[in-house]
This record gives structure tokens, sequence and C-alpha cells, in this order.
């Protein structure tokens, strides 16, 4: 799906749910989409900021998370280091780059079997897993090799 179909969509999700639609809220939306980086409230704020001089990080991390009840936008967090935003498409896990710290996405099958077999053996009722892969990125390792 494009860019505008993905917005369109979300946009009608917002609408479906009753969330207001402001200029800030179709900005960060739209960056969200546009953006394959999964950026933190604060790239967000600094891609912004010369748009809407008013708005704040806090604004900013404010809307994420009304995208995040209205389940359109997941919020992946990393111990301390500050949450970054990504928004929902299809199902999809993570490797990230222990150096740049950049995330790229990619498919796989779900892993409901693993969720099956954790279930059986510890009979917990599964509710989500999480699973991301480490390393280094092609451009780190490509620094690297100069
Ligand atoms: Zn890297
Ligand atoms: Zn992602």
């Amino acid at each position: 799906m494009s860019v505008p179909q993905h917005l369109k969509e979300a946009l009608e999700v917002l609408k479906e749910t009753g969330v207001r639609m402001t200029p800030q809220r179709h900005a960060i939306l739209e960056y969200l989409i546009q953006s394959m980086s999964h950026p933190t409230a604060d790239d967000i704020y600094k891609a912004l900021e010369g748009k809407f001089p008013n708005m704040s990080v806090a604004t900013v991390y404010n809307n994420l998370r009304v995208f995040k009840e209205v389940g359109l936008v997941k919020e992946l967090t990393y111990g301390d280091a500050s949450s970054r935003f990504d928004f929902k498409t299809s199902e999809h896990y993570h490797i990230i780059c222990e150096k740049c710290n950049k995330i790229v996405d990619f498919y796989y099958p779900g892993l409901d079997e693993v969720e099956h077999l954790a279930s059986h053996v510890t009979g917990f009722k599964v509710a989500h897993h999480r699973m991301e892969i480490y390393g280094e990125c092609p451009e780190c390792s490509a620094k690297e090799a100069h």
C-alpha cells in the first residue's frame, strides 16, 4: 500500500473511533507512515518543529499515545532508551543494528507454534510475543571495512 492509502485508512480509523483530527496529528501520522526508520518522539518533533513552532515534544508524545490507543501505532521500548514508534501495517519483526540503532522491518510468518508450545509447557495463557534480531547493518559493516 502507498503512503496516501495508508494515511487515508488511518484517518478513517481515527474518525470511527472519534479522535479529533488536527493539523499536528495529521502531520505526525504522515511522518510516521513515510519514515521507515521507527522514529522516537524527539525525531518526529525535530522533523516537524519548523512547521509547528508551538508544538512541544510532549505534544508529539501525547498524540502518539492517542494513535497507540486506537491501534494505529506500535510503541517499541528498549530498556532505558527512549521509545521508538512504528506505524502498524501488517505484523512484522525487527532486526536492529547494535552500532547505529537502525531498525529494519522484515516479514516472517507469525511464531504461533512457539506460542502454543510455550503455553503448553508452562500452562500460561499466551497474550503476545516479542522477537528481535540484533547485528550490524550493511552500512556499518561497510564503514568498518574502510
Ligand atoms: Zn548500523
Ligand atoms: Zn517496524
